[in-house]
């Protein structure tokens, strides 16, 4: 065991065991027990949500400046611990060394700090005085009006397995600095980190029940959280999950914030700058193993640049070193589990079926240990294939061909999802058109990069609504509209 620190459930600002003991959380790349996580009894995810529900009135009427101070002081009881937690979130996710410093952590840190800034800010909306002519209801007159924004309540945050501290981050923050409070239930594989967050929690002085952590090993955790007397669930994971989610929640009317899965299509025109578009493509390779829901994995080429672009990112994924995720060059680590391991090389084998050409990668690397997954480019594939459809989430790209502009959104619109999809062109005004004909929250043109202050969420398939910067706020406010005579 890696770890001989005591994992336990956080709850009203008290630490408990789990009720139905602890299960090993498993290191993806040497598959040896990092620590045992609390396992929680359906009565402790009761006892979480009456301890939100408890800390809920005084926290909400906090000032705003007071609660971004205590945001501000979690995050730097958090930058104490990063020399800590580094190893620990790296042991438990498997993430390359590169990613583990960055990505897992630091990024967790940045968005307490915004928000503690924005916590500053008012944003409420103060509308014109609106000139009401008589009518049987009321008196005509001057009629002022406030658009204010009121915390939603006690605030369900399930997250997924790939970036678990940076994921909480971006429901708690935000949740926290609009007055809510919130029950964190991270995903089983890789909870660890986020329950040492706790501890960070607990020394900046937020009042107990404020903020809770539970933990389990089965879909059962989640679920008890979903129906419990909780006002929101913010759910980052897989559509299927997010469906039943949304199913459960509707019937209480729970408001829903829901970031799903993703099938990025990446349309390369021939005027494009392909070293750009091969790096921006390549990161599906090269970052977390291709685990990440905005990666640009499905690759609809023009015809008369597909060889060059194959060729090339061939190359790029051929000169990437896939293995132990600690070593300096290591590019590619494991995916999180055997599990997905499996279900990624099942997906494979169906594109093989259909007829797909494995231009690179395709065969398990040997490794002593581990969930590893080669870098791997199908070409020839079909928009309607399986592989083409659905997410591989791990480090595989697909190549399929257009001739014209509107063929090439045809293709990337023919998809369930649309969280991100991106543009490669030499032309902006082309650039821009097609980025508006894509039916997907967000577009990159001749970027993978993010603006972190920019909306951030999915059409269709891949969720409901919206967060990052500002965004974040109004996800997890309520409109109130106070309306006075002049
Ligand atoms: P997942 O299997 O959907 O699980 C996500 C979380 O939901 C886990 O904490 C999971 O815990 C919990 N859960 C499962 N069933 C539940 C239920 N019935 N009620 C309540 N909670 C439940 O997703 P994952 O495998 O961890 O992550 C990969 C997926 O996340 C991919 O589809 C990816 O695209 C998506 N993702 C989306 C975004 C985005 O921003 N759009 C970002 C990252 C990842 P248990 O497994 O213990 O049940
Ligand atoms: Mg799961």
């Amino acid at each position: 065991m890696l770890s001989d620190q005591t994992f336990r459930l956080f709850v009203d600002g008290s630490w408990v065991d789990g009720a139905k003991g602890s299960y090993a959380v498993v290191n993806p790349a040497t598959e040896q027990v990092v620590a045992e996580a609390p396992e929680a009894g359906v009565d402790q995810v009761g006892d979480a949500v009456a301890a939100a529900r408890a800390a809920f009135p005084a926290w909400s009427r906090r000032s705003a400046a007071e609660r971004g101070e205590l945001l501000r002081r979690l995050a730097d009881a958090f930058e104490k611990r990063i020399p800590d937690l580094v190893p620990l979130v790296q042991a438990e996710t498997g993430a390359t060394m590169r990613v583990a410093k960055t990505l897992q952590v630091t990024q967790c840190a940045l968005r307490f700090r915004r928000y503690a800034q924005l916590a500053n800010e008012d944003h409420d909306i103060a509308l014109p005085p609106a000139v009401m002519p008589n009518t049987p209801l009321a008196k005509g007159g001057l009629i002022g009006a406030l658009a204010a924004r009121q915390p939603v309540g006690v605030v369900a945050c399930i997250t997924p397995y790939n970036f678990p501290l940076t994921n909480m981050a971006g429901k708690v923050a935000p949740a926290l600095a609009t007055g809510n409070t919130v029950v964190v239930k991270p995903a089983p594989q890789d909870p660890l980190a986020v329950i040492r967050f706790a501890e960070a929690a607990e020394e900046s002085g937020l009042p107990p029940g404020v903020f809770n952590v539970v933990t389990g090993s089965g879909a059962e955790t989640g679920q008890a959280l979903v129906e419990a007397d909780i006002d929101m669930v913010s759910f980052t994971g897989s559509t299927p999950v997010g469906q039943r989610i949304g199913e459960t929640a509707g019937r209480d009317m729970k408001r829903l914030l829901l970031e799903l899965g993703g099938k990025g299509a990446a349309v390369v025109f021939d005027d494009a700058d392909l070293g750009s578009a091969v790096a921006g493509i390549g990161s599906t390779w090269s970052f977390h193993s291709g685990q990440i829901c905005t990666a640009p994995t499905r690759v609809i080429a023009h015809r008369s640049i597909h060889d060059e672009l194959v060729a090339k990112l061939a190359g790029y994924a051929g000169y990437l070193k896939v293995g132990d995720p600690l070593a300096d060059d290591t590019v590619v680590g494991p995916v999180i589990t055997k599990t997905q391991r499996d279900r990624v090389e099942a997906l494979l084998e169906s594109g093989r079926q259909d007829g797909a050409e494995v231009v690179v990668g395709g065969a398990r690397p040997q490794t002593e240990s581990g969930y590893y997954v080669a870098p791997t480019l199908l070409t020839g594939v079909k928009n309607e294939w399986r592989v083409a459809q659905e997410e591989f989430f791990g480090p595989v790209v697909v190549v399929e061909v257009f001739d014209d502009e509107d063929e090439a959104v045809a293709l990337a619109n023919g998809s369930p999802f649309g969280l991100y999809d991106y543009v490669w062109t030499g032309d902006a005004s082309r650039g821009y058109r097609v980025a508006r004909q894509l039916r997907s929250g967000n577009v990159g043109i001749n970027t993978v990069q993010r603006n972190n202050e920019a909306p951030f969420g999915g059409f269709k398939m891949s969720g409901v609504g919206r967060d990052g910067g500002v965004f974040g706020l109004h996800a997890y406010s309520e409109l109130q509209s106070i309306v006075w005579p002049s």
